[in-house]
């Protein structure tokens, strides 16, 4: 890659490299990643090591982990792949190393999920970009992840964010717009809010991650939670919120938080206002009061209406 094709971003980044002192203060990273397990065993194969890997970079040491980490991205991100394709548009930027004429379609949905996710948490006044790096092939991206991320667990698709806008990772395969809706759902809030509660980023990032025409009433999860329902069985959203480390989800926790963001947004006029609320709260307030908590002022018997919300809601 020739100096006049290193995308804004890395030249922006390499401008902070040189001045890492005065930044490590506010430094942090985080990564959260789709796995590299088929689709195919999806809802029932996630587990600990499974779907969505998050490192979060808190205290003083991580933070220079974290920022060697970043900068070693910078500088390699720079003379590294040779973009075929090249394309900006609202909130992205994208840089593929194969042409995307072709790919509009997937393109144009990842704007409309943005727009219906600025529904729930609207643009800030100034946007950061969301930087989309997509890859041909497996090997390609292997590479170049190894190359630049050394250390960071392979998965099929990335989310990676420092202090500088958003990147997201992915390459061509069978869940290749799965992952991309995913992991740009992740990009698309922690550019929008303060800080994102583990348990919200993953239950939003699985529901958007499924293609817009099937997401209310076509989920993977959707069966299986309503078999549950009838069960009498409701996941607990105060343990949910207590999560804080990807590794530690277990795939009932991914369920959860699915299930959780449907009530959400498909039960209850008034869950809604509350989610709206919290987001709202979120954007300025690193640690509001939870959404359970809300929940329970708002509508006491919440979890019986969980039960009615799924009980009552039909599979295609
Ligand atoms: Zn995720």
């Amino acid at each position: 890659m020739t100096a006049a094709k290193i995308p804004p971003l890395l030249m922006t980044v390499r401008n902070l490299v040189e001045q890492p002192r005065a930044l490590q203060g506010e430094f942090s990273a985080e990564i959260t990643t789709k796995d590299t397990m088929s689709r195919e065993s999806d809802v029932e194969s996630r587990g600990p090591a499974g779907s969505c890997f998050a490192l979060v970079v808190l205290c003083g040491a991580c933070r220079v982990a974290g920022w060697t980490l970043f900068a070693l991205a910078a500088c390699r991100l720079a003379s590294a792949a040779d973009w075929t394709d090249q394309r900006r548009w609202s909130d992205f930027q994208v840089m593929a190393n194969f042409s995307l004429d072709g790919h509009q379609p997937l393109l144009d949905e990842l704007q409309r999920l943005d727009d219906e996710l600025s529904q729930l948490v609207p643009r800030p006044e100034v946007a950061r970009p969301i930087y989309l790096i997509l890859f041909h092939d497996e090997t390609t991206y292997r590479r170049y992840m190894q190359a630049h991320f050394a250390g960071v667990p392979h998965r099929r698709a990335m989310f990676i964010q420092g202090s500088a806008p958003g990147w997201v990772f992915a390459y061509l395969n069978a869940q290749y717009a799965t992952d991309l809706r995913h992991e740009t759902t992740h990009a698309l809030l922690h550019s929008r809010l303060r800080r994102v509660p583990l348990w919200l980023d993953e239950g939003l990032a699985e529901y958007f991650e499924v293609a817009a025409a099937s997401r209310s009433h076509a989920s993977p999860y959707l069966a299986a939670t309503r078999r549950s329902s009838w069960l009498w069985q409701v996941p607990s959203l105060a343990d949910l919120e207590q999560l804080d480390d990807t590794q530690l989800m277990t795939k009932p926790d991914y369920r959860a938080a699915w299930s959780w963001i449907h009530f959400l947004l498909h039960g209850p006029p008034a869950a809604r206002v509350v989610l709206r609320e919290y987001l709202a709260d979120l954007r300025h307030i690193p640690d509001p009061t939870t959404l359970h908590e809300r929940l329970q002022r708002v509508l006491p018997d919440f979890e019986r209406q969980y039960l009615s919300h799924f009980r009552g809601w039909s599979t295609r």
